[in-house]
């Protein structure tokens, strides 16, 4: 099924058309797919079907409590890399029992934290952050479950920012000494081993690099055996990409299952920990065009969404589709869609061809991970509105915020 798609010559989402989005909730603004997030995440239960399994969806592409609450109810598990994100699981789940906890630098109060929230374990990327945890949690007379997140030293071919599992990257504990790292950890009163995994990088288009790392994993898992260490599960990380523009990357069921028919019969829970391939292509930003700004050498459309709230085109260089919400006849003009912000890197997209009036909308695709979970308020621009449609509802699941509360927290000189 779509869940965006062009009817009486408006964009949809779901059965709702953009414009009356626009018109209750003005611009810009954030539109989530209930169903196409339920979609994708349908695809993992079922490529794991039948496996003991956990999918833990990375906060980090996109927070809001109403993502995490859709995939809750389907049994999702959740993957947080600070003490503010399990903050956001606990309002909206209740508890954090399905909450792996990863990132190369939590903080002692963010390990109390997670340990007093009864967390399923921390992926422990370091030899000094294992033993913070292992003197925070004696000094608290608990054991604190841990995995391990191996770097295994494989190119996952993506963009360089967003490459985690080389040797040069910070994350993860080196290959060649993470089996004497487990086995220190096995030995300790305070530290509970229950898996190991890798995560290696995101927007992955192919299978490949997954499987290397996997390979040099399970000649870890095996070599823990062979040490009397048994595992409770292997992470298989995140990192699956979605098609942007023209991206052909594996479908769910075949990356899963060529990665479960290298574990085989070891008997392990799996868990993975997406974040893009679940909201990415669930969510569009919507904006309404402010001027156009025709030129000799460029036109532009200026627009009220800037790189505040989309930052992946400034950052990354990367590619989204922007398409009009209704359909406009007349030939179209090339322009550089660009926002308000004072930066020349502030565009959306580059020399895009379309008939535009001002006034106009436009819907940025793909927009659903790391679009407002990466939004700032540079330009003291208030961040922008959040919706998910459900059927033939758009609820508001994020009210646009408001300038006052900007600079609430800052003082003049007394
Ligand atoms: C960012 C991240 C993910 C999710 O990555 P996606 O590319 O969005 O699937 C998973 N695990 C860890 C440790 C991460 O840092």
């Amino acid at each position: 099924m779509a869940f965006f798609a062009r009817r009486d010559g408006q964009l949809h989402v779901e059965s709702v058309p953009l414009g009356a989005l626009a018109a209750r909730f003005g611009t810009p603004c954030y539109v989530y797919s209930r169903a196409a997030l339920e979609s994708a995440f349908g695809a993992f239960a079922a490529a794991l079907a039948g496996r003991d399994h956990l999918v833990c969806y990375a906060l980090k592409a996109n927070s809001n409590l109403a993502v995490l609450d859709v995939l809750a109810r389907l049994g999702a598990g959740f993957d947080i890399v600070s003490g503010g994100e399990l903050a956001r699981v606990i309002a909206a789940v209740g508890d954090a029992r399905k909450v792996v906890f990863s990132g190369v630098g939590k903080s002692a109060a963010e390990i109390r934290q997670a340990l007093a929230a009864g967390i399923l374990c921390f992926n422990v990327e370091s030899a000094a952050e294992l033993a913070r945890i292992e003197s925070i949690a004696a000094e608290l007379g608990t054991r604190a479950a841990v995995s391990f997140r191996v770097n295994p030293d494989v190119d996952p071919k993506t963009h360089p920012y967003i490459s985690t599992g080389l040797r040069e990257n910070k994350f993860g504990v080196a290959f060649g000494d993470a089996r004497a790292l487990v086995r220190r950890a096995a030995a300790s009163r305070s530290l509970r081993v229950v898996g190991i995994g890798f995560h290696i990088g995101s927007q992955l288009t192919e299978t490949a690099p997954f499987a290397a790392a996997l390979e040099r994993v399970l000649v870890l898992v095996d070599a823990l055996g062979r040490d009397g260490i048994a595992l409770d599960h292997l992470d298989l990380g995140g990192g699956l990409g979605i098609r942007y523009r023209d991206e052909t990357p594996p479908a769910v069921a075949d990356y899963v299952g060529a990665l479960l028919g290298q574990v085989g019969g070891r008997a392990l829970r799996i868990l993975l920990e997406p974040g893009r391939s679940l909201i990415g292509n669930a969510g569009v930003l919507l904006t309404r065009v402010e001027y156009l700004k025709p030129g000799a050498e460029r036109s532009f459309a200026i627009v009220d969404a800037a790189m505040n709230d989309l930052m992946r085109p400034a950052l990354y260089d990367a590619w989204h589709d922007i398409v009009p919400v209704a359909d406009r006849p007349g030939p179209p003009r090339r322009y550089d869609v660009v926002g308000p912000v004072c930066e020349s890197g502030d565009f959306l997209g580059r020399a895009r061809d379309l008939a535009l009036e001002e006034g106009d909308l436009l819907a940025i695709m793909s927009a659903g991970a790391y679009g407002m979970s990466m939004s700032s308020n540079y330009n003291t621009r208030p961040r922008a509105a959040e919706v998910m449609v459900d059927g033939a509802a758009a609820h508001l699941v994020r009210a646009r915020e408001e300038v006052a509360g900007l600079f609430a927290l800052e003082r003049k000189f007394p």
